[in-house]
């Protein structure tokens, strides 16, 4: 594989990501695979989309979960509705986890992402216990599928997140680290949380934000294109450089309702990561 092949986040029915089609208009060979909605996940559709990804010669280089009933509208929101961590949908949720990876198996893909939500901070409470006991099932599932885990930055800081990766215990856990979620949750300078956790990421997502005017933490930071925000894109790919990460770089755009103006600017970052990679 050639060092920083440029990705982009795609799905294959409704979802966050792109579709198939405009990954193919903008000549991108590598997408990370946001998770198909259940009825989409047989081994015939998995079979029909390997064929459509081998005739354009595109790789998953990551299948993301994603669950029925999650939310982003506010950080309090997503806290609740987001991932592994909410109680309520937990059990059902590891399940469906596990279903997801056998999915991406079918499809040759060796790495799941996932935003597991807001790690609980108090190391002895029972919530923390718990939700340690599910990423800890998780990665011995994944593991027997050949599969890591990459743990989404962002919702806490990056201290808090090698904390709990240590506390996990496993040899198939690591990070896909997002710049701009560390500013949108308010979490930590990007840059300097990368070369803290520099060591574990596997995979990234090239995204750009500004920071709230509100209260960190509380009000949602802005999502930009990539470049126009606070995360410094040439300096994000150098601090990458340092770190020794060589895999894809995947843009994500968030405004899949938008859908003229996400490929707009998804073009806009190919060509600004393009740039920056020659001047490396
Ligand atoms: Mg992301």
């Amino acid at each position: 594989m050639d060092k920083w092949p440029v990705g982009v986040f795609a799905s294959i029915d409704a979802g966050l990501g792109v579709k198939l089609e405009v990954v193919r208009e903008l000549g991108i060979k590598s997408v990370q695979l946001h998770t198909p909605s259940k009825q989409s996940r047989t081994a015939e559709n998995a079979a029909r989309f390997l064929k459509k990804l081998k005739d354009d010669d595109i790789t998953v280089s990551v299948v993301f979960l994603g669950f029925e009933g999650e939310s982003y509208e506010t950080i309090k929101i997503t806290a609740e509705t987001v991932g592994l961590v909410p109680e309520k949908t937990r059990a059902a949720r590891l399940a469906e986890s596990k279903e997801i990876s056998d999915f991406a198996r079918l499809l040759g893909v060796n790495a799941i992402g996932s935003h597991i939500g807001f790690v609980p901070h108090d190391r002895a409470s029972r919530q923390y216990q718990e939700v340690l006991a599910v990423i800890q099932e998780l990665c011995d599932y994944l593991k027997s599928n050949g599969q890591r885990l990459h743990l989404e930055t962002g919702q806490e800081k990056t201290s808090d997140l090698l904390r709990f990766i240590h506390d996990v215990k496993r040899d198939n856990i690591f990070i896909n680290f997002d710049p701009a979620n560390l500013i949108l949750y308010g979490m930590g300078e990007p840059l300097e949380s990368l070369k803290e956790v520099g060591h574990l990421v596997r995979s990234v997502h090239c995204k750009d934000a500004t920071m709230t005017r509100g209260v960190p933490g509380v009000d949602w930071g802005c999502e930009v294109p990539f470049g126009q925000g606070e995360v410094d894109a040439p300096a994000f790919l150098k601090t990458l450089k340092e770190v020794g990460y060589e895999g894809p770089l995947t843009i994500e755009r968030e405004i899949p309702q938008e859908q003229e103006r996400q490929m707009a600017e998804i073009g806009q970052a190919l060509r600004l990561i393009n740039q920056i990679k020659a001047s490396l």
